[in-house]
């Protein structure tokens, strides 16, 4: 069989640690993310690595997700190169790279970037609010959302939900499926920054988890039976859509809602109160800063538990 000659455009050595640090020295898998550098403890001053600098569209003919259309030069960029482990990186490549296509790849990178950027920007601010196991009752779950978050995306369709119904669909069944998600909540690892860690607010800060636990202002909340226009839910309505808010100095954070996804009957008349306190968990859409306002989507709203009410109601 004659040998066809192959070259590899292989990434430069400034290539390869472009595309570890970052990474930020972490697989760029988003199941993984393991460490890919230590230290190598049978010497004083060597360290162990991991990481591949693994390519993305093929290096050579043949190979997994080879596009013949890109020239030498892009082929070896950082541009094509994605930081993984080392199980990672032959993984990619197993079956011809039939089971990762280019998009997903590009998405891995694009993630674990913004994560090693955040990192830096928001340095260990993420944890896990301690009130997140002592969900006493949650008034409001996004439970779409809350699937993307927790990665439960077929949770939904399991739980009997219906996106556009909310649990108003549920009738009888709402107890059993809040108290199911309450569950997932009080066990999950979903970590938030303390919204009053962000302030003042910075376009850096949109996208980002975050947790709050105050005294709110409801504004029009509406009873367990009325549906709201998609209008007043997509373009906000300070004297419409339904909404809560607190300030922080002088910015408003302000939560505008879909009532489709409060849980009871007490919860609407919560949201309708004129003022709550609130512990929950949203997700930054929007700031402005002229108005000194930033808009966070709800996830979960909740009242903690605490030893009062605990003494007050029991263990649950
Ligand atoms: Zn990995």
């Amino acid at each position: 069989m004659p040998s066809l000659k192959t070259t590899r455009d292989n990434f430069s050595k400034a290539a390869i640690q472009a595309l570890r640090d970052r990474a930020g020295n972490l697989c760029s898998q988003p199941s993984c993310q393991s460490p890919t550098i230590g230290a190598d403890q049978s010497t004083t001053d060597g360290v162990t690595l991991i990481g591949v600098a693994a390519h993305i569209k093929a290096a050579s003919p043949g190979g997994p997700r080879y596009d013949p259309h890109q020239s030498q030069a892009e082929r070896g960029s950082v541009k094509n190169g994605i930081w993984l482990c080392s199980n990672c990186a032959t993984l990619v490549d197993k079956s011809g790279g039939a089971n990762f296509s280019v998009t997903t790849l590009n998405q891995w990178k694009f993630d674990a970037e913004k994560n090693s950027s955040d990192q830096l920007l928001f340095r260990n601010s993420r944890i896990r609010p301690d009130w997140l196991h002592r969900i006493h009752y949650a008034q409001y779950i996004n439970v779409p959302r809350l699937s993307t978050i927790l990665n439960i995306a077929d949770s939904m369709k399991n739980l009997g939900l219906d996106s556009t119904k909310g649990f108003r669909g549920l009738g009888m069944q709402i107890a059993p499926v809040s108290g199911h998600l309450e569950a997932s909540i009080a066990t999950s690892s979903i970590k938030a920054i303390p919204i009053h860690d962000l302030m003042p607010p910075s376009d850096e800060i949109i996208g980002e988890t975050i947790s709050f636990d105050q005294r709110c202002y409801t504004k029009n909340g509406v009873d367990a039976g009325t549906t709201v226009a998609p209008s007043l839910l997509a373009n906000f309505d300070p004297n419409k859509s339904p909404h809560f808010y607190f300030k922080i100095s002088k910015i408003k954070i302000i939560f505008p809602y879909d009532p489709a996804w409060v849980t009871t009957s007490t919860a609407y008349c919560d949201f309708r109160s004129g003022s709550a306190s609130f512990a929950g968990l949203g997700v930054v859409k929007r700031i402005d800063i002229k108005e000194n306002q930033v808009f966070v989507s709800p996830v979960i709203v909740a009242l903690p538990r605490n030893e009062f009410m605990q003494s007050w109601y029991g263990s649950r």
